[in-house]
């Protein structure tokens, strides 16, 4: 089993000024290199494989730097064969490129030498899942700035003794031990990150002899439970149940405090110290506010999972795009600009990233793996619309909190009430009748492809694993 600690490090000034220092550095690493494999890419777009045009020579270490892979430096390996005898493929990929430039980068430019070497391989790896995400369809790799670049990763030479942590180049540091690593566990990596307040540090470790959770089989009648996810109330269980959404960043009381904070920011002369000062507070204010929320939604998932329930099914919810910007409206004749609702939508906007949904689904679907449950994610079109009596879909059916079918005149609470068609779908998923629905139903109502998650190592359940227990 694969799991991750997280600790607060207590470092000393020296230490954290070296990691600091680290950070720019490697940021400006990964920067380089992904300018490296854009440029070559460009200009192999140019050349093809050709290190020349006219007489159509291949690309050869010998003659030119274009390579296949995008990155500059020797594209072959040094043997055709591995240790065993075994051909392998000649060519390096571009990270394997990257990472055999490393000693250069090291004489070419001295004070990198004081990084980890695995630090700076782990990089170079890093800027490698950025491209894979590309590949998988996720956007492009982005150049990292400070805001969004603050970690860095150890892949071994991590110890830990008692309280105290030995990471290379920086030496032992302790941190708080808030919980021991159970007996058998070894550690498989660790990242070094900054935060608001601190530094942290998340020590991956491993024990090979205990099993993956593993979902229980499902009898011939599972009790399901749905979830509709909100704003004015968080979760609306199909049980009646309902959880509170505490708003933490949008709440009338920390709307002030931001305000506040930010105005202090505003006000002094940029550059100034003080700037910097209040600058900080208003980061420190996030960081609770982020930190209230985690709790909140570890409480709340918990909640949810722990009720007496073989499936929760959750709403399959593409938030990115409930949060996209309107598009913009030009007047034809003169190009102006006119409204496009884009200020009304912004408080929603807001509030749905308060809200986010995304993280609460991810801790549910890791508690649930915890426990053998399983979570189903679930197509929520028209699931506040449809009249659960006569299946009557129309927009006007709901008003508010409350539904009334315009058709039937059904009525009911309105979240309960997809709440219990999200429960309503799940159970069609369950018991198969899905694949007598036809096509369009079908996909309606599909699993979602997107169960490995950010903790999908923690083993949770695939979508083979739940076909396996529903069959
Ligand atoms: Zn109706």
């Amino acid at each position: 089993m694969l799991t991750n600690y997280v600790y607060k490090l207590r470092h000393n000034q020296t230490q954290s000024s070296k990691m600091s220092a680290w950070i720019d550095m490697l940021r400006s690493q990964y920067n380089w290199n992904l300018n490296d494999r854009i440029t070559q890419y460009n200009q192999q777009f140019i050349q093809g494989d050709y290190c020349c045009i006219k007489t159509k020579a291949e690309a050869s270490p010998l003659t030119c730097f274009v390579s296949k892979s995008g990155a500059t430096g020797n594209p072959w390996k040094d043997s055709k064969f591995d240790k065993e005898g075994k051909a392998r493929n000649p060519r390096r990929s571009a990270a394997d490129i990257q990472i055999t430039a490393l000693p250069e980068l090291k004489i070419a430019r001295p004070w990198y030498a004081q990084i980890d070497a695995t630090v700076l391989q782990q990089n170079v790896k890093r800027l490698d899942t950025a491209y894979k995400n590309f590949f998988d369809g996720r956007g492009f790799p982005k150049f990292k700035n400070r805001s969004n670049f603050t970690s860095f990763t150890y892949a071994m030479g991590v110890k830990i003794k008692g309280n105290k942590i030995y990471l290379p180049k920086l030496g032992w540091m302790r941190f708080y031990n808030s919980r021991s690593i159970p007996d058998g566990f070894t550690i498989k990596a660790c990242t070094v990150r900054k935060r608001q307040n601190s530094w942290y540090v998340s020590v991956r470790i491993e024990n090979t002899s205990v099993p993956d959770y593993s979902p229980k089989s499902l009898g011939s009648n599972p009790k399901v439970i749905g979830c509709d996810l909100g704003i004015t109330k968080l979760v609306h269980l199909s049980d009646g149940y309902q959880i509170e959404n505490p708003k933490f960043l949008t709440n009338k009381k920390a709307k002030r405090t931001l305000k506040i904070r930010q105005r202090r920011v505003s006000c002094k002369v940029k550059g100034s110290k003080k700037r910097k000062k209040a600058a900080i507070r208003v980061g420190r204010f996030y960081q609770k506010v982020s930190d209230k929320r985690q709790a909140y939604q570890w409480k709340t998932a918990n909640k949810i999972v722990s009720r007496n329930v073989d499936v929760i099914a959750i709403e399959d919810l593409n938030i990115s795009g409930m949060m996209r910007r309107c598009k913009a409206k030009s007047d034809g004749k003169t190009g102006r600009f006119l409204k496009n609702g884009q200020s009304r939508k912004k408080g929603l906007n807001r509030a749905i990233s308060d809200a986010s949904w995304g993280d609460l689904g991810l801790k549910i679907e890791y508690l649930a793996a915890k426990q053998g449950k399983i979570v189903i994610k679930v197509n929520p079109k028209h699931s506040s619309q449809e009249c659960r009596s006569c299946g009557h879909i129309d927009k006007s059916n709901r008003d508010g909190e409350k539904f009334i079918c315009l058709e039937c005149g059904y009525h009911e609470h309105a979240d309960i009430g997809a709440a219990k068609t999200i429960r309503d779908r799940a159970l069609k998923i369950v018991r198969g009748d899905s694949a007598k629905l036809g096509v369009t139903n079908l996909n309606a109502q599909k699993i979602s492809p997107r169960s490995t998650s950010k903790r999908g190592e923690f083993g949770n359940p695939s979508n083979r694993d739940i076909k396996n227990a529903i069959s």
